[in-house]
């Protein structure tokens, strides 16, 4: 195929640019909705808002309230004094692998990632929300405990393995990230209470993103602000790249029309004037037996093979390709009869 190279170019492009676009819809449609949920601090007034709500629901709140483990909290790996409700621990391998290009290049890579939660609340003195689901969240803020950086001392065998597999290890990274007890978080999400009258904040149904923040609702909005507007940025750069191989494709498809055209229509001028010239050289004092069997006018001047008649001009030759007019034999193959 021609253009192999275009087309896929512009499939990888378009699909860049849908995945980039409905991320942009997706934080505008999260900015809206986070501008027009209600900010409740945990407590009486956010208990009264469900009661007074229609099936005990609000679709769209945010909360602030006081990190509570419901339960035994978690410990940090790191440092056991640390307690918390969601710990994050990742392990990632640093390499420097060689590229096809054949340069050396720093890379990481995941070889280790651990989640672990327990239930917990945002409370305020005695009243507390029940935060459901909080890996769901889009943005959950967690505080860096470790960070650590072990480097690897390669040995001569490692060195070689390194040389011929083209990859050598250079370390590894541990984090360990941990919400924290009595962290003070902002939760944005569904607000419902359950049949054995507890407050459930959870991931929307309607698939509005769900936030747990330690940031202010402001902060949260700029931040969305500024996601949006590096989409619309990718949006913009990958929808121009696609349309400057639009146009590349549609250039060189027109430049080939064109080219065709101009050859057919030389092709047509060409066979008009030798039609015109073949036609001041013919004889017009014709017997019966000498005159096309199609048009009636010119010479007969073309044998039809394999059959061997020779029954018509050159002109009505060129519209009949199938069938000999006399006998109905295929026609093979046509030449110039001369006729002494
Ligand atoms: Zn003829
Ligand atoms: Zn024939």
């Amino acid at each position: 195929m021609d253009y192999l190279g275009e087309v896929i170019a512009l499939g990888i492009d378009s699909v860049i640019f849908g995945i980039c676009l409905k991320q942009y819809f997706h934080c505008k449609n999260a900015i809206t909705a986070v501008k027009g949920a209600e900010f409740h601090e945990v407590g009486p007034s956010v208990e009264d808002l469900v009661n007074k709500s229609t099936n005990s629901k609000i679709d769209y709140v945010a909360i602030r309230g006081i990190v509570k483990p419901l339960g035994k909290p978690l410990t940090s790996i790191s440092d056991k004094k640390l307690t918390g409700v969601v710990q994050k621990f990742k392990i990632k391998e640093h390499v420097v692998a060689r590229t096809t290009a054949g340069f050396w290049s720093d890379q990481k890579r995941t070889v280790h990632k651990v989640y672990n939660t327990v239930p917990f609340a945002l409370q305020q003195g005695r009243h507390s929300i029940e935060v459901l689901e909080p890996l769901s969240a889009d943005i959950l803020d967690m505080d860096v405990v470790s960070n650590t950086f072990k480097p690897t001392v390669p040995s001569f065998a490692d060195h070689l393995w390194g040389f011929f597999t083209g990859v050598r290890q250079r370390g590894l990274q541990s984090t360990e990230k941990l919400l924290r007890e009595g962290a003070i978080m902002t939760g944005v999400g569904e607000l419902t209470k359950t049949k054995s009258n507890t407050l459930v904040l959870q991931p929307p149904l309607n698939g509005t993103p769900f936030y747990l923040t330690s940031m202010s609702i402001s902060s949260l909005l700029r931040k969305l602000d500024d996601r949006k507007k590096t989409y619309r940025l990718l949006c913009l750069m990958f929808g121009a790249i696609g349309m400057l191989i639009g146009g590349i494709v549609f250039r060189r498809y027109w430049k080939e029309r064109t080219e065709q055209r101009l050859a057919e229509e030389l092709r047509q001028s060409l066979a008009a004037s030798r039609k015109e010239r073949r036609q001041r050289v013919r004889d017009t004092d014709l017997r019966e037996d000498q005159i096309c069997v199609v048009c009636r006018t010119n010479p007969r001047e073309i044998i039809l093979l394999p059959c061997g008649h020779v029954c018509l001009c050159e002109d009505c030759s060129e519209d009949i390709t199938t069938d000999c007019p006399m006998c109905r034999t295929p026609i093979a193959q046509k030449a110039a009869a001369y006729i002494i």
